[in-house]
Order: structure tokens, then C-alpha cells, then sequence
């Protein structure tokens, strides 16, 4: 490559640590700076960064906001390592010619993994097995040590039947003989719904139903505390929670205080308000399994995401075989025209 060849290459910020082939990849198309302390920068420090820089390869934890933007215009392109993007205004992006990009689909059936793992966790009282155990505290059999809940033939109740949702449903239905019932604001298509066998309600009869109701929403204004101390009282006290959304989607705070006085049964809790700190209230309790964010965390899944993140910025900057045709843009219409 020429010097002044070189000289065009844009620039990218890689804003956490990430595997480094893919750093290899984004280097055969752009200047690339990397965050090598792999800690998050402060607003100012990742405006200084990104400041001249026409790219962004962002994690959930980078925050993207007007303030940033306008502190960066030369910026064109931020290519999210997340099927959520509650981290980036899109509005904002949109509102400066900024494309934004997520990675859906590549992490679904990986979620849907997790999210199951965690329903059977909570019902079957897993991990509080586990530390029984490890406590020294199993010391015979007894008919009624850590009596649990069946998940098979119970009641599964989804709060956003998208993707993911939906992929949690097949395994509830087809694996364990669940009764799907699901609340979105909008309805699925009839063959959707027959094919899972699942059935739209209102959000309070998806609350009073439910055996185990899943989060799998996006996290937005209207989904912030979708799931409070009012909901919670709508539950069945059998009932088990299990958030793999985000957090905020759920009131930690009344979460802790509707586990610890047993008004629903258990919770499973991939995500937290403020995380990586966890309500004090949830670390105190037996009822509650706690992981820390890793729903979409297989090895393959999460180099598929950071490959298809690096995708996504090689060609919303022009380069690559799909220049200018990134392939899971949010903002498409910055692509028209
Ligand atoms: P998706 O396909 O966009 O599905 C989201 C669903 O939520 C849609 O069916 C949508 O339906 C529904 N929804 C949106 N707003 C709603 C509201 N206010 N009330 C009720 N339903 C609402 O997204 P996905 O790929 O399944 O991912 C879902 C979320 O999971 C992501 O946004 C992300 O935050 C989270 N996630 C977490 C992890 C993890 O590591 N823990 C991993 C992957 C994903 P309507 O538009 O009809 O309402």
C-alpha cells in the first residue's frame, strides 16, 4: 500500500479489549487504536480518544450520547458488539449521519441457552444445591432436602417474544412441554404463534400466570422498572423470575424485598441496575442465581459478534466486499439515497 493510500485509511476506536484477530482484521482497512487497559475510559477520556476518529467499535458499556457526538464529528460510524444498544442514542446518531449497528441473530440461540439454564437453575434451586453442598451441610438424604419446581409442563411466560423470546419459547414447548404465554406490544403472526404454541395475553395476565416468566425485552424509558413491586404482587408466590434483558428492566431494590419475604418463589439474574455492583439485598439471599452478564458468553457466539461488529464497520466506512451495505445497520435510512 502506498503512503498516501495509507494516509486515507480512516481512523477507528476499538473501546474495550476484544479478540485480537479481529483487531487484526480492522487493521487491514483502518489506523486502529485500542483500549489496552480494557477498563472503561470516562466520558471525557473516550471523547479525547474517539475526538478525529471516524469509527467506533463500542461494547454495552460504552456510553454513546449527544454530548460525545458533538464533542466527535467527525465520527460516521458506531458498530455495537451487542444485539442491544441501549448504551447508543440513535437518535442522536442518526440526527449527525452517525450509522449504528448492532449484532442480532448470531446470539440468539446462545441466549435462549442461557436464559433455560437459568429458569431450570432458579426452579431447581441450583446453585443454592450447590453451595449446600460445598457448606458441608449435606449430611444424609432426606425426602424433603431443597424441594423445588418442575419446569416441565409448567407455565413459561415471555415479556418480549423477539428473537430471543421466541427461541426460549421453542425450547419451553417443544423440550419441556410448557404452556407459552408471551406479551409484546405487538402481536406475532398467526403461524409463529401455532408454531410455539404460544399465546399473547395482557402484561397482568402474563404476571399472575406465569410459572416462570422470562425477560427478554430491549431496555428503554418504557421498559425501565417494567418489572416493580406492583408487578411483583401480581406474581404467583410459586413463581420464579428470571432476567436476561438488562438491567433496569427490573426494580432490584423490590426484586430483593419480594424474594427475601418469599412473595415469589426465586429469581435468576443476568443483569443488574448499575452493574457490575449488585443490589446487597440479592447477594444476601439463597433464593436468587446471580451470574455476571454472560448469556451471550460461548466462544463461538461472541467471536461470531466481534466479527460481525468489525463487519459492520468495515463496511459502513467503505471497505471491504460490502462497502457502504453494512449488514445490520439500525439506522438504515442513513443508508438511502
Ligand atoms: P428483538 O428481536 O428486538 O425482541 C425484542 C422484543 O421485545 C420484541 O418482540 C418487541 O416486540 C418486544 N418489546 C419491545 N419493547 C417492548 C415493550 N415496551 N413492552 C413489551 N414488549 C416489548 O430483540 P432480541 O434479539 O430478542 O434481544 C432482546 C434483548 O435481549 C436485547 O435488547 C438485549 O438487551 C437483551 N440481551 C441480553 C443478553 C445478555 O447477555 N444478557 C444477550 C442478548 C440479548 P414489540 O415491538 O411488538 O413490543
Amino acid at each position: 500500500m502506498s503512503p498516501e493510500q495509507q494516509a486515507k485509511r480512516p481512523a477507528v476506536l476499538v473501546c474495550r479489549r476484544v479478540f485480537p484477530e479481529v483487531v487484526e482484521r480492522l487493521r487491514e482497512h483502518f489506523e486502529v487504536e485500542t483500549n489496552d487497559e480494557d477498563a472503561d475510559w470516562s466520558p471525557a477520556q473516550l471523547a479525547a480518544r474517539l475526538r478525529g476518529k471516524q469509527g467506533a467499535y463500542t461494547m454495552p458499556t460504552n456510553r454513546i450520547d449527544a454530548a460525545l457526538l458533538d464533542a466527535c464529528p467527525e465520527l460516521r460510524a458506531v458498530c455495537n458488539m451487542a444485539v442491544g444498544f441501549n448504551n447508543i442514542d440513535v437518535a442522536a446518531c442518526t440526527a449527525r449521519g452517525v450509522l449504528v449497528t448492532n449484532t442480532p441473530d448470531v446470539l440468539t440461540e446462545t441466549t435462549a441457552d442461557f436464559a433455560f439454564a437459568l429458569v431450570l437453575a432458579a426452579a431447581r434451586r441450583l446453585t443454592e444445591g450447590e453451595h449446600y453442598l460445598r457448606g458441608g451441610r449435606w449430611t444424609s438424604w432426606s425426602f424433603d432436602t431443597l424441594l423445588g419446581l418442575d419446569v416441565h409442563g409448567a407455565t413459561l411466560g415471555i415479556l418480549g417474544m423477539g428473537r430471543i423470546g421466541q427461541a426460549i419459547a421453542r425450547r419451553g414447548a417443544l423440550g419441556f412441554g410448557m404452556r407459552v404465554l408471551y406479551h409484546n406490544r405487538s402481536r406475532l403472526d398467526a403461524a409463529t404463534e401455532s408454531a410455539l404454541g404460544a399465546s399473547r395475553v395482557s402484561k397482568e395476565q402474563l404476571l399472575r400466570e406465569s410459572d416462570h416468566l422470562v425477560l427478554v425485552v430491549p431496555y428503554s424509558a418504557e421498559t425501565h422498572h417494567a418489572i416493580g413491586a406492583a408487578e411483583l404482587a401480581l406474581m404467583k408466590p410459586s413463581a420464579t423470575l428470571t432476567n436476561v434483558a438488562r438491567g433496569g428492566v427490573v426494580d432490584d431494590a423490590a426484586l430483593a424485598a419480594a424474594l427475601r419475604e418469599r412473595r415469589i418463589a426465586a429469581a435468576a439474574l443476568d443483569v443488574f441496575e448499575g452493574e457490575p455492583a449488585v443490589h446487597p439485598g440479592l447477594l444476601a439471599l439463597d433464593n436468587v442465581v446471580l451470574t455476571p452478564h454472560i448469556a451471550s458468553a460461548s466462544l463461538r457466539t461472541r467471536l461470531a459478534m466481534a466479527n460481525l461488529a468489525a463487519d459492520n464497520l468495515i463496511a459502513a466506512l467503505g471497505r471491504g466486499p460490502q462497502a457502504g451495505r453494512p449488514p445490520t445497520p439500525l439506522n438504515p435510512e442513513l443508508l438511502r439515497g
